[in-house]
């Protein structure tokens, strides 16, 4: 049987990703959708400007969109994929966890919070042990678990190769990305074509301590950030989807260009539906990954890497992830495959 599972945000880029991935999954069922009042009451179909270049599968364009409350919640739904802005999550999110509902979250919202634990399966799966800290702490039956934001989770899987490999002491990255991750009314048409836009709102400190708690480990009693300085610069340009980021490092340990390719390559993949075969795929041609090119690799989960090079201090590379799979809905529906693994639901 499949677990019963809720979109809340449905109507939204993030959310319309989410419709996509789990009407098709084998371990879930899209049991209920929510979004704002100006859509709850409508057919899915008729409140969702779906944008997405494949059909909006039929049983779900005939679900009745809800509000985004507890209350509205059908009591069989066992999990809630929230993609609802985070201002609206900060509310509703703990009310849900209150009612007892597992709640697998792209919002920015309490994604730092001490008892919270922020996932990519692949890098952290451990960090779920906080979920019982967390509901003794708050008297939740359900829980509360984030994944990070896009730019953050481009980055990472590379990054937490090198760890495991040489361990990283410094990390300076700058990014290149795309409109979807603004949301669908997040930049406008006059804003970014023929343009780029050297600023996004609140990204570079996301991505500094989001990396940090993500590459921490756990202890027992809480996470223990990475203790390694990191520094962002974020950058929006006119591509619809996929973020391209160049990252330069200092490693702990000496490493050639050779070494970092096989650390990266060989990073273990897990077994969950959505995981990719290879977590990290390293390019020898040094015009990539581009984002065109390369952002749906195994189904937009995996993460491009290329122009590995040694700089005059340390390491230099580009990476590149589907900001709305592996970066929001790919990275929530794959920690919904990690609670079910792990008993959680
Ligand atoms: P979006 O396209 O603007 O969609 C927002 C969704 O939330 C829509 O379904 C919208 O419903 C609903 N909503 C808005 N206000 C609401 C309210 N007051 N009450 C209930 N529902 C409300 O945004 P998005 O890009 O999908 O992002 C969703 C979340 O994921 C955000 O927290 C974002 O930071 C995070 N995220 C996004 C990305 C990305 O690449 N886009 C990546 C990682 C994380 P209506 O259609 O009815 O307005």
């Amino acid at each position: 049987m499949p677990v019963h599972a809720g979109i809340c945000g449905a109507t939204g880029a993030v959310g319309q990703r989410l419709i996509q991935l789990l009407e098709p999954h084998p371990e879930f069922e899209i049991a209920a959708v929510t979004a704002s009042e100006s859509s709850a009451g409508k057919r899915y179909r008729d409140a969702a400007k779906w944008r997405i270049n494949a059909p909006i599968p039929e049983r779900v364009g005939e679900l009745t969109v809800r509000k985004t409350e507890p209350d509205e919640i059908p009591d069989d739904v066992d999990i809630i994929f929230s993609s609802l802005p985070s201002t609206v999550g900060k509310t509703v999110e703990p009310e849900l966890c209150k009612q007892g509902y597992i709640v697998s979250s792209n919002s920015s919202n309490a994604r730092t919070d001490p008892d919270v634990p922020l996932t990519v399966p692949e890098v952290n799966a451990q960090h779920l042990e906080l979920l019982e800290i967390q509901r003794e702490k708050r008297d939740w039956e359900g829980a509360l678990v984030k994944n990070p934001n896009c730019s953050t989770i481009t980055m990472v899987p590379p990054l937490a190769a090198l760890e495991d490999a040489v361990g990283l002491e410094r990390i300076t990255v700058s990014t290149l990305q795309a409109v979807s991750g603004a949301g669908y009314s997040g930049v406008t048409s006059m804003e970014i074509i023929d343009n780029a836009i050297p600023h996004i709102g609140g990204e570079e400190r996301k991505m500094e301590t989001e990396s940090r708690k993500l590459l921490g480990s756990y202890d027992g009693t809480g996470v223990e950030w990475l203790d390694a300085r990191v520094e962002a610069s974020c950058n929006r340009i006119p591509t619809i989807d996929g973020h391209l980021e160049n990252v330069w490092v200092d490693t702990v340990e000496d490493v050639t260009v050779e070494a970092v390719k096989k650390a990266m390559r060989t990073y273990p993949p897990l077994d969950l539906y959505s995981s990719p075969e290879q977590l990290v795929h390293v390019f020898t041609d040094p015009d990539r990954p581009q984002p065109r090119l390369d952002r749906d690799r195994e189904n937009g989960m995996a993460v491009a890497v290329g122009g590995i090079q040694e700089t005059a201090g340390g390491l230099q590379f580009n990476c590149l992830a589907h900001n709305t799979m592996r970066g929001a809905a790919g990275a929530s529906v794959l920690n919904g495959e990690l609670l079910l693994e792990q008993g959680y639901l």
